[in-house]
């Protein structure tokens, strides 16, 4: 199902609750220095969530492809870890790439962002080049949708960053609508034919979110369900925002607060 968010009171709503998300990322990401553990940063989430008002769209998360419920409020992958991190007893390291995933709902309205970056001091230069060609596509997809675009325009701007950095593209996970729930479709793939697909509208909320690993597009499951890794075991970085569909283009939704125009 497609769900358009195009009275002004919904789209209010749902802004506010891409500031929330965008807060809490940020909030952890100054957070997340080495020596922090992996469940303190789910621990200050979910308190942070809480104090919100809000709702986790994670914790009794138990789709096809994880193993029970997700249990935890945030995603936390490291290093070869991309996709659905669970959370565990882990203390981050000088150099150690960190992506958190954090999708909430508040007021009757889901958004959805992922941030990578490098914890410490160390600045390893394929791990901040991966980094930011996430960032460059993101941006791109970001710019080629508005009404009227088409998914397959969005899913050709992304992929056209990620494969000219390099990297090769998985098409199992990618972006998707989001709404009054967290997935919804339509499914937008990380790389893809321009002018194909559906018509974007005004109210269509989208969440963006390119991916890569270093040297595969193939991912494994980790031993406990959830977590998707590498197949080699190479590194990974992953930019994700909650967009919307509005009359003469698109906004991001999930702006922390204090970079908001
Ligand atoms: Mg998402």
């Amino acid at each position: 199902m497609i769900e358009l968010l195009n009275h002004p009171t919904l789209l209010a709503r749902a802004k506010g609750t891409g500031a929330l998300v965008a807060d809490i990322l940020q909030t952890l990401k100054g957070r997340s220095t080495v020596g922090t553990n992996l469940l303190d940063i789910d621990r200050w989430a979910k308190a942070m969530i809480l104090e919100a008002g809000a709702l986790s769209c994670y914790v009794d998360y138990e789709p096809s492809f994880g193993r029970g419920p997700f249990g935890h409020y945030i995603c936390t992958a490291v290093n070869d870890a991309v996709l659905h991190g669970r959370p565990r007893d882990y203390t981050l390291a000088d150099g150690d790439l960190l992506t958190l995933d954090l999708a909430v709902s508040k007021d009757g309205v889901a958004a959805d962002a992922a941030i990578s970056f490098l914890v410490g001091d160390a600045k390893p230069p394929e791990s901040v080049a991966m980094i930011d060609a996430t960032e460059r596509a993101l941006a791109a997809g970001i710019a080629a949708a508005g009404p009227g675009a088409r998914i397959g325009d969005i899913s050709h701007a992304i992929g056209t960053v990620l494969s000219e950095a390099g990297y090769r593209i998985n098409t199992e996970f990618g972006g998707h609508g989001i709404g009054s729930t967290m997935h919804q479709d339509p499914h937008v793939p990380n790389t893809g034919r321009p002018g194909r697909g559906y018509k974007l509208r005004p109210g269509l909320l989208l969440a963006l979110e390119p991916w890569v690993m270093a040297d595969t597009a193939r991912l494994v499951t980790d031993a406990d369900g959830w977590t998707l890794r590498s197949a080699t075991g190479c590194r990974t970085a992953h930019s994700e925002h909650t967009i919307a569909i509005t009359d003469d283009g698109a906004e991001i939704l999930t702006l922390p607060t204090h970079g908001r125009p």
